[in-house]
């Protein structure tokens, strides 16, 4: 066989697994991701065939020895369908030659089952990913198998083929055979890879719901996703390419956006952008990132865009803002004060009224901090004054304690004013507490309370008041000493007195009368009390009987020392008789004691007036028919 002959007979081979090469290719362009198993199977039948083919083609090199590429086929099916591709490649192969027959034909087949062995070694360099030199190693492989099936053939026949050089041609063959066949294999899968990327890109462009172009340096568009035609009112993004801005926004617009990009090309390099325009009478916010475009040499040859439609956010964001405002400013002009505490305790809000009555919080280092801090803070600088007879830091804790129920309670400030506080947990685990100022409400009231008590005359308890005043004294006593003493004080010959000297004189004595029984008795201890009339009572807590006589007694003095003439008297002056009455184990209540004075008092008249009587003091029997109303 003449080189010439021998080099067609290479290339028409070459051909055919090219051909089937093809074929393979083709069909799976078609297919996404691995290939299923009847897929395999059938990439295994065509190679399997293509070998039968070339089995078949004119190939004796030498008398009785015929020559093929068959074991490139079924090689190079590993690295595109794997062991089971090359096992069906193998057997229809195999059955080809044994169809062919003759006394080759057992060399045949170990010669099928070599390639078979190659095909796993190629399929096992795909999974481990596939490199050109993968290619080379596979062709140097293949070339061995076919030159070590030299030294099955017969003595002779090697010998002959030896003599011819024939085995080089063989080794040479298969060798650039299986390298052209794998290299197609790698480029094809390469190919294909970048296929895939490019078109997992163009998915992801597409189906971004952010406009995505590109733009060369006059503006002009080279790609635009769906997107971006729907921003810009294009029927589609194809149209689009070749256009610029001002095809679609108006020229003032897109003039303004030019700009930009024209500011860009000077200094490329990537930007953020806020940029508006107006759409059927709506203005459209956009956020547009702009990044270069370059070639690989690193020139500039366009811009890349990413624009998101922000109106929707630029709107809720003033929405949140004008809000914000709102409230801060109701915050700040309400008359309450406010604070607010998170779920661990932490002053995390608060207002200007709140400032006002806690002057101490400081805007910059009172964030955060605890309500134990600042209640301690304001004990400490004597801005929150505490109840006397609570511990300082024990009212913290309780303080503290009630803070975070929902709970109404006071507060008294260190200037004296008093603090209502209002407090209610809030969602998170937090609470929300509002102080107003009750200042000058809590005085109204105690005035009221002050006015409802006293006697308007001489200032003195009034009749209310004694008898409350009274009750509780008498209670007390009996829990603790069990001493306690009554007077009832009348002035005497009074009527008399208003008929020489007048009402208002009267009044007069009566004020008189009233300062002296109130300082002869111990401040906030005993309760003068005007009982109605020209008559008055104290209540003297823990006064025996025997040391009570002497009180009235010089509360008697004291009367008759002021020296108020008093012409309608046969004392000449101004004097009070006291009846005394004290506690003891007859006295069940308050009524039985008041009963006794007032018996008291009438034996001191009975008397003579100007005299000091303690109940059941005089022998005399003192009739209690007479109805004390009957004096007045
Ligand atoms: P006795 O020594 O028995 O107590 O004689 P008396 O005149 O004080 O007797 P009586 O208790 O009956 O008189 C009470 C008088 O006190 C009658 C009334 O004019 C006078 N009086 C009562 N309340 C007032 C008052 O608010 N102002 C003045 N000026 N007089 C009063
Ligand atoms: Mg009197
Ligand atoms: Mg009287």
């Amino acid at each position: 066989m003449a080189v010439s002959d021998v080099l067609i007979l290479f290339l028409a081979q070459l051909g055919v697994i090219s051909l089937a090469l093809t074929i393979c290719s083709i069909a799976r362009n078609q297919m996404a991701g691995d290939l299923s198993l009847s897929r395999k199977a059938a990439n295994g039948l065509l190679f399997g065939s293509t070998a039968v083919l070339l089995m078949h083609m004119p190939g004796e090199l030498i008398q009785e020895f015929r020559f093929d590429l068959r074991i490139v086929p079924l090689a190079v099916v590993g690295l595109i369908s794997g062991p089971i591709g090359a096992g069906v490649a193998a057997i229809v192969a195999s059955a080809g030659r044994v169809w062919i027959g003759g006394s080759g034909a057992f060399l045949g087949l170990i010669g099928i089952s070599f390639a078979f062995g190659v095909a796993c070694l190629g399929s096992f360099l795909v999974k481990r990913g596939f490199k050109s030199s993968d290619a080379l190693l596979l062709a140097l492989v293949n070339a061995g198998v076919a030159y070590s099936f030299l030294f099955l053939v017969p003595t002779e026949v090697r010998e002959q083929l030896t003599r011819a050089n024939v085995h080089l041609v063989l080794l040479l063959m298969n060798f650039v055979g299986t390298a052209i066949a794998s290299f197609f294999v790698y480029i094809d899968r390469n190919r294909r890879e970048h296929a895939r990327l490019n078109d997992l890109h163009r998915q992801i462009v597409s189906a971004l719901p952010d406009a995505l172009s590109v733009k060369d340096l006059e503006g002009r568009f080279l790609i635009a996703n769906k997107a971006t035609a729907n921003l810009m009112g294009a029927s589609n993004p194809k149209e689009m390419v070749g256009k610029s801005d001002f095809d679609y926004y108006r020229a003032e617009e897109a003039s303004l956006f030019w700009a930009q990009e024209q500011g860009f090309i000077e200094d490329p390099v990537p930007q953020v952008l806020d940029q508006q325009f107006e759409r059927n009478g709506q203005v459209v916010h956009l956020r547009t990132i702009k990044a270069p475009y370059a070639g690989r040499d690193g020139k500039l040859l366009g811009i890349v865009s990413h624009t998101s439609d922000v109106t929707k956010q630029k709107s809720l964001q003033a929405e949140l803002v004008a809000t914000q405002v709102l409230l801060q400013t109701a915050m700040s002009e309400m008359a309450d004060g406010l604070a607010m505490f998170d779920r661990d305790g932490r002053l995390v809000m608060w207002n200007r009224r709140y400032l006002e009555f806690f002057p101490y919080v400081d805007e910059q280092s009172c964030y955060g901090c605890t309500l134990g801090e600042l209640l301690t803070a304001g004990v400490l600088r004597g801005l929150i004054s505490v109840p006397e007879n609570v511990a300082p830091m024990t009212w913290v804790d309780e303080e503290v304690a009630r803070s975070q129920a929902a709970a109404e309670s006071e507060l008294r400030l260190g200037d004296g004013r008093w603090i209502a506080k209002i407090t209610r947990p809030v969602g998170d685990g937090g609470w929300v507490t509002l102080y107003n100022d009750v200042s000058e409400r809590k005085a109204a009231v105690h005035q009221l309370e002050r006015l409802a008590s006293k006697d308007g005359l001489t200032e003195l308890s009034n009749r209310r008041a004694f008898d409350r005043e009274l009750e509780l004294a008498f209670s007390l006593a009996k829990q603790s000493s069990g001493v306690l003493s009554l007077f009832m004080i009348d002035i005497d010959h009074f009527k008399a007195y208003n008929d020489t000297y007048g009402h208002p004189a009267g009044d007069d004595v009566l004020r008189k009368v009233a300062t002296v029984l109130q300082s002869g008795s111990r401040e906030h201890v005993d309760v003068v009390a005007r009982y109605g009339g020209e008559e008055f009572a104290v209540i003297l807590p823990g006064v025996s009987a025997d040391d009570s006589h002497d009180v009235a007694t010089r509360l008697s003095a004291a009367v008759r020392k002021l020296e108020i003439p008093h012409i309608g008297s046969p004392k000449g002056r101004v004097t009070i008789s006291i009846g005394v009455a004290s506690a003891d184990e007859n006295v069940v209540d308050s009524q039985i004691l008041l009963k006794r004075c007032d018996e008291a008092l009438y034996a001191a008249k009975a008397a003579g007036r100007d005299k000091v009587r303690a109940y059941g003091e005089d022998k005399v029997p003192i009739s209690v028919t007479v109805p004390r109303r009957s004096r007045r």
